[in-house]
């Protein structure tokens, strides 16, 4: 039978879904480190560290889980990531509240970012457990840019993607992309509490830091236990797949330049154990972001030379890099990513441009 949930419907996969994605996750296999995802049929926390659990919530979309990471919060729990907006995902939370293990009750809900496998279910488990919600505001800005008017959300969008020299079956396309998006990430009514980088929380007698990721969102916050030495990451850094950094409507018009440099500073963090919302615990967290920036530099040259070679608007770019997901709901995953691109190279003089009079944008490689 088919499902008709908006989970369903939803292209949630934010992360990976670009042709250079899978490959790149098959350079990182060769690399050493196995991409063993959790199953998704068992839903029941395992301990990963002393205090730390990890809750594999179900998502429909690849890579067919989030971490949701417990930390024990004196007899309760720290919550860090909540899994999309769904049945599955109650029904696991739902079994681990009916669970000896969840004792006290949840203490507290932390969200790393306002996308859907983070998000969805964080306004149902907040009614639930009476938790409050923290969160930067960036993240919690996003979140109510999505429940604006549809109407005017459409209309931003035709102003912003006519920018991008899309057709109108593409901004099509983009509009029911944000609707979906939308019915994904319910607004969070109950109490949140703002965070923001450079902060710190106890958990259970442990100071955690609140590290800024920027460019996957707004706001990825990363938490870091320095005594230990663990990071969680949120999507910023992810063992197996490449983050996915895409220009996004009403967000920073550079995001791969942010996401870029916010990598560096916290590749420079020592860290024993990384937890990210995909994919298992990784230890070479600071590899990882090394092969983050040479990916994102590959893609960047390819794009150059791509250029380079006559492929000089918009449409005639994406045509040579974006593959099928081009004519599917999809397509804003994929093209936002070499928007993203584009706005790099124009931003540090690689590449410049001129529009016509009809407001095609002609991209040029500087000398
Ligand atoms: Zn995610």
């Amino acid at each position: 039978m088919t499902t008709t949930t908006s989970d369903a419907r939803t292209p949630l996969a934010i992360n990976g879904s670009e042709k250079g994605a899978k490959k790149n996750a098959e350079e990182h296999t060769a690399s050493g480190v196995t991409p063993t995802l959790p199953s998704t049929t068992d839903t029941t926390p395992e301990r990963v560290a002393d205090g730390v659990w990890r809750l594999a919530l179900p998502m429909k979309a690849p890579p067919g889980h989030i971490n949701s990471w417990l930390l024990e919060d004196g007899n309760g729990w720290f919550v860090i990531d909540c899994g999309t907006r769904g049945k599955d995902t109650r029904n696991a939370w739902q079994a681990f509240m009916q669970s000896p293990l969840y004792r006290d009750g949840i203490t507290r809900i932390f969200l790393t970012h306002a996308h859907p496998d983070h998000i969805g279910s964080a306004a149902w488990l907040a009614r639930e457990t009476g938790a409050p919600v923290l969160m930067a505001e960036p993240e919690r800005q996003a979140m109510l840019d999505l429940a604006v008017d549809a109407s005017q959300r459409n209309a931003e969008l035709t102003t912003w993607l006519t920018h991008w020299n899309a057709g109108e079956k593409h901004i099509a396309q983009c509009q029911f992309f944000y609707q979906h998006f939308a019915d994904a990430v319910p607004v969070i009514h109950s109490d949140i509490q703002i965070v923001s980088a450079g902060e710190t929380i106890n958990v259970n007698k442990k100071v955690w830091r609140l590290h800024e990721g920027l460019g996957h969102t707004p706001c990825n916050i990363l938490l870091y236990q320095p005594e230990q030495q663990w990071l969680i990451t949120g999507d910023q850094v992810l063992p197996d797949i490449v983050t996915n950094v895409s220009t996004w409507w009403r967000q920073d018009k550079n995001p791969l330049g942010i996401y870029l440099s916010s990598l560096t500073p916290l590749s420079t963090l020592a860290v024993d154990l990384a937890l990210p919302a995909h994919g298992d615990p990784f230890s070479n967290f600071r590899e990882r972001c090394e092969q983050l920036q040479s990916a994102h530099a590959q893609r960047l040259a390819q794009l150059t030379d791509v250029i380079k070679t006559g492929h000089t608007t918009m449409p005639d770019i994406l045509k040579k890099l974006g593959g099928k997901a081009l004519y599917s709901p999809l397509f804003l995953l994929v093209a936002g990513q070499i928007y993203a691109r584009i706005a790099l190279l124009l931003s540090e003089g690689t590449i410049t441009e001129t529009a016509g009079e009809d407001g095609q944008r002609t991209f040029t490689v500087s000398n």
